[in-house]
């Protein structure tokens, strides 16, 4: 006689295997793994809209799941620098498909980059003009080729924003407790931290800071950093988007995360302030657009787009449930 735990083994290889084989439909099959109640997954897009975020809407719209956008409106001026013909029409479809839009400055502070390209080294130069790539450039700019579409309340433009190569959080409500976990301006361009690691990383001295506070005091914004990055293993290789993390390791680190505290043991500095921040059962993901199109940096459509909706059906599978950073708290 095969041992319980023997058999639940098996029975657990199976799904695996079925998953893997894109052969089971997690609506028909007990979750592989419980996960607290009302975990939740944001699922969140950087650095778009270009073209390939329209490939992207239509995986969510086929697993009937609604994801956050944060986005950089150079792109529908066409300058920058990306397969973004469609980028205007990509927007739209964001708001019209019920996802939700916010603020990723105009152009991913690329203006103060001595080298003509994006870096995270000198990102953020100047507090005011630098506050002006988000207010009210990109806001305008994106506002204007919504149309109408923007006076939907999925339309957070000027309701939240992440800060490009910055993983600060401003939550409303909680800024006495912990008013940016984390956030400096000479990060390593988008650094995977954690909670913990990220709550004891305090800088308040940064511009990046200064922008986030006054988005934060002065325009209502929420700003938003990430738990968990899904992001190649090599950045700088002439096939980057090929080295893009498994999806089922990634479900393994949000499976992790997500049960955990929202302070480890080893921070009880932070463990009285941060208690009471409300990310316990919530893991927000930060991904990129373009690590899912077939381009000079690889054959992303081919391979990520699979792993995408792998990602999703193992999560949903497992119970958890996707949402959109407006519905955060
Ligand atoms: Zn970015």
């Amino acid at each position: 006689m095969i041992p319980t735990s023997c058999a639940r083994f098996g029975a657990t290889k199976t799904i695996i295997a079925l998953i893997l084989a894109g052969m089971w439909s997690p609506l028909v099959a007990a979750p592989a793994t419980e996960p607290s109640s009302h975990a939740r997954v944001f699922l969140t897009f950087d650095d778009g809209p270009i073209d390939v975020t329209l490939n992207v809407l239509e995986v969510l719209r086929r697993h009937h799941i609604k994801a956050t956008f944060f986005v950089n409106g150079i792109h529908l001026t066409g300058q920058g620098g990306e397969n973004e013909t469609r980028s205007a029409e990509a927007l739209r479809r964001i708001i019209a498909d019920g996802h939700v839009l916010g603020d990723h400055s105009f152009d991913h502070m690329r203006h103060n980059s001595t080298t003509g390209i994006a870096s995270s080294v000198d990102t953020y130069r100047d507090m005011t003009s630098d506050l002006r790539y988000f207010v009210p450039e990109n806001r305008a700019i994106v506002n204007a080729a919504l149309g109408e579409l923007a006076a939907r309340p999925n339309n957070q433009v000027a309701g939240m924003a992440r800060l490009p190569y910055t993983n600060t959080w401003i939550l409303p409500g909680y800024q006495a407790v912990c008013g940016i976990c984390t956030t400096d301006s000479d990060a390593p361009a988008h650094a995977d931290q954690t909670p913990a690691s990220g709550l004891s990383a305090t800088r308040s001295d940064g511009i990046a800071t200064r922008i986030a506070e006054t988005l934060f005091h002065e325009y209502g914004m929420t700003i938003f950093g990430w738990d968990i990055h899904w992001q190649p293993a090599n950045w700088q290789g002439p096939a980057s988007s090929e080295t893009l993390e498994p999806a089922m390791s990634l479900a393994g680190r949000i499976n992790a995360l997500i049960d955990r505290p929202p302070c480890a043991s080893d921070h009880t500095g932070d463990s009285i302030r941060c208690q009471h921040l409300p990310r316990f059962n919530k893991v927000v993901v930060l991904t990129h657009d373009f690590l899912f199109e077939n381009s000079a940096r690889g054959r992303g459509a081919d391979i990520n787009i699979p792993q995408l909706e792998q990602l999703i059906r193992t999560l949903q599978a497992s119970g958890y449930r996707f949402d959109t950073l407006d519905r955060y708290f």
